[in-house]
């Protein structure tokens, strides 16, 4: 699917959902058995693993739509990267979207300097480029380091070098949105 339809099926689909008027499209036993030979996604998700933002019923997708990664606070690293490579070369999906969310619990650590034992670290170092830039910018700073967590985890995939070849020959369209928990509705950030 061009990615250019891909992303406008996925912004229906929010629609739909923030409307009420979800489909629960390819959510039965026959879509099962039609997919069960193989996958043909049409996006690739990096979203977080927040219990509120699921994007297969966000999106109002079913099985076979989606290709989903979800880690706390959408970030990348090298296991995540090789999933998306992996997808985009596997199934020639079109679409890589980066969705984040409001009040991201993991980006509030990273701006609480939190002193969390064990690998939740990891996470914060990854996440911490996004809120140094976030401090400077008028506004709610949780807010603004959602945003440039989005926009940065994007810009990081469009560096990696499989990728930026299919970016450069218009084979896949890298995006990232922000999930609103309030009302249900996804907005384009980057
Ligand atoms: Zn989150």
């Amino acid at each position: 699917m061009n990615p250019n339809h891909a992303l406008d099926r996925l912004k229906a689909g929010n629609h739909r959902y923030a409307h009420g008027e979800v489909s629960h499209h390819h959510q039965s036993i026959s879509r099962m058995r039609v997919i069960s030979a193989g996958q043909h996604p049409f996006a690739i998700i990096l979203g977080c693993a927040d219990s509120r933002v699921p994007p297969e019923i966000i999106f109002d997708q079913g099985l076979g739509d989606l290709f989903v990664i979800r880690v706390a606070g959408n970030i990348l690293d090298d296991a995540i990267l090789g999933s998306i490579e992996y997808a985009v070369e596997e199934f020639g999906t079109g679409l890589v979207l980066v969705l984040g969310h409001e009040r991201c619990g993991a980006v509030a650590a990273t701006l609480k300097h939190a002193e969390i034992p064990g690998h939740v670290s990891t996470l914060l170092k990854a996440i911490q480029p996004a809120v140094d830039r976030a401090r400077d910018q008028p506004g709610d700073l949780l807010d603004n380091a959602v945003r440039a967590n989005i926009q940065l985890v994007v810009a990081q995939l469009k560096c990696s070098m499989p990728v930026a070849k299919l970016v450069e020959a218009e084979r896949l369209k890298i995006v990232g949105a922000q999930y609103n928990l309030d009302c249900g509705t996804v907005v384009m950030v980057a």
